[in-house]
């Protein structure tokens, strides 16, 4: 519920107003590692000095002029050639929307290729996000059109809040494929997704156990314990080797389980978004966490 008001109200041109310009000083810094990208590069190799890999995001989504799709492309090739210059551990994860697919599928088609081609050149890999369901149709042909032409240099989110997802997990996994498997961040109608939370927990569990049944490289990317050690017995269980699998959660959030993950020898990669288009990144971290709100609205009335 609190989760289903915040994202409706994150769509107010007020409430963005107001978060804009004062969200940054009130909680979105949090969340967010810089404006630039050698600021980014910098926390990168900060945390890749805690044993823990990086993808790395140019924050923004739903460009409005094909001037901006190029923009946002470019600087994702800019991404990946500062990544291996400073010969970071890190890979990318962009969004469709902000290369363009909303206006014009045929754009964000060519600007995914020329990413994913500059990846392959780097041997580096490109993870496609998945935002909200008018787009997941189109997230997944595309995903299955770059992964013919680059294998192992591409590969997808899958949302365990929706139906389809462990029919598309099975569809998808022919030959085995690279996946991170999260919960869900956007604001769903009960036809599509789970709206119960436990429901949610569950169908994440079994996603992560099937993933890693059909050979696919599964990126486990929660901060729920629970869930955590679930898989963790299931991975122990089977015998499943380490190089499998890897642990990533969000920049600014319960960094200390993922760096004791590391510790005990597993993969585990932070998502570091940069960039001054924060606000909707922000507003889906606030929904995921009532404590945030607090936080935020506490910071908002001492200023007043
Ligand atoms: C690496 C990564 C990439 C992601 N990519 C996508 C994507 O492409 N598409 C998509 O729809 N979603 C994506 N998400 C978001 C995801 O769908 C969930 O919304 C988010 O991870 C919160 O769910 P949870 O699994 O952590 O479980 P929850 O049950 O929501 O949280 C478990 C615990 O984690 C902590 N926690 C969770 N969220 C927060 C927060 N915002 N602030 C502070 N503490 C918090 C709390 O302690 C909470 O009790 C991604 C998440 C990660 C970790």
């Amino acid at each position: 519920m609190f989760r289903e008001v915040v994202l409706g109200l994150g769509g107010n041109s007020m409430v963005e107003g107001v978060v804009k310009r004062y969200g940054m000083q009130m909680g979105a810094a949090r969340f967010v590692a810089g404006d630039t990208l050698p600021e980014a590069i910098e926390r990168i190799r900060e945390i890749n000095g805690h044993g823990v890999k990086v993808t790395l995001d140019h924050l923004g989504e739903s460009v409005r002029t094909t001037d901006e799709a190029v923009d946002a492309k470019e600087s994702y090739l800019a991404m990946l050639d500062a990544i291996h210059q400073a010969g970071v551990d890190a890979n990318v994860s962009l969004k469709l929307t902000q290369m363009g697919l909303a206006l014009d599928h045929a754009l964000g088609q060519r600007h995914l290729h020329e990413i994913v081609a500059r990846a392959a050149e780097y041997d580096n890999f490109v993870r496609i996000d998945m935002e909200d369901t008018p787009y997941t149709d189109a997230t997944l042909a595309l995903l299955e059109e770059a992964y013919g032409a680059y294998p192992g240099h591409v590969g997808v989110v899958l949302q365990a809040y929706l139906y389809r997802t462990m029919e598309d997990l099975k569809k998808l996994s022919d030959p085995p494929k690279n996946f991170r498997i999260v919960k869900g961040a956007y604001r769903e109608p009960v036809s599509v997704a789970f709206p119960a939370k436990s429901d949610v927990d569950e169908n994440y569990v079994r996603l992560v156990e099937e993933s890693l049944r059909l050979g696919n490289y599964t990126c486990i990317a929660t901060h729920d314990e629970q869930i955590i050690g679930r898989v963790l017995k299931y991975i122990h269980d089977q015998g499943i080797e380490r190089d499998r699998f890897e642990f990533q959660m969000l920049y600014g959030i319960r960094f200390s389980l993922l760096e004791s993950l590391a510790k005990e020898g597993y993969r585990t990669r932070v998502y570091v978004p940069y960039g001054k288009d924060w606000y909707a990144y922000y507003v889906r971290r606030i929904a995921e966490r009532p404590a945030n709100m607090l936080f935020f609205a506490r910071a908002l009335i001492d200023r007043g």
